[in-house]
């Protein structure tokens, strides 16, 4: 399936200069939808994870239905003061500012295999961050889901070396 044919792309968004790869468009169409789900979940089904981080926000709409297709927890990496309970934090820099993402200190335990799940990886910093709050809770992380990578912005080498799932490229 041509899945870039179901993304739109909105030129100067949120700030001048940078494309913004929308994928509610490839979300709205059912059989996108799926197909974008089902590669996920094939993809990382040999990674052996029993936990799904998905990133506020676009990451919690990949990352909780693949984490229930691949028959596994979910837990929100969120932004500063969303988070109830006590939380791991850490800062970030972004392709368009900085920003900070908290985890609850106890959602994952050592020796968790954590698959860490956004829309799209751009400079690389936010699943950084999120890797960081990984281990921070003494989980081991397993690998990253994308549907989304802009391969111009060389995110992946700033990534640990751990598998990197993506389905579209640009
Ligand atoms: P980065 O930390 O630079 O890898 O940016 C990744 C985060 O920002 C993801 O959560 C994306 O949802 C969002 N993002 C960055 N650049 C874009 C873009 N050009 N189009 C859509 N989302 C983007």
């Amino acid at each position: 399936m041509d899945l870039k044919s179901l993304i739109r792309d909105v030129p100067d968004f949120p700030q001048a200069g940078i494309m913004f790869r929308d994928i509610t468009t490839l979300l709205a169409d059912p059989g996108g939808l799926r197909y974008t789900l089902d590669s996920l979940t094939q993809k990382c089904a040999g990674l052996g994870v029993d936990r799904v981080v998905g990133i506020e926000s676009r990451g919690f709409i990949v990352g909780v239905p693949l984490a229930e297709k691949l028959g596994v927890g979910f837990v929100p990496a969120r932004k500063p003061g969303k988070l109830p309970a006590a939380v791991h934090s850490i800062e970030y820099s972004l392709e368009y500012g900085t920003d900070r993402l908290e985890i609850h200190q106890d959602a994952l335990q050592p020796g968790n295999r954590v698959l860490i799940a956004d829309d799209v990886i751009a400079t690389g910093g936010t699943a950084l961050a999120a890797a960081d709050l990984v281990a921070q809770t003494g989980a081991i992380l397993a690998g990253f889901a994308f549907v989304i990578e802009l391969a111009g912005l060389q995110g992946r080498s700033r990534l640990p070396q751990v598998p990197i799932i993506t389905l579209v490229e640009y």
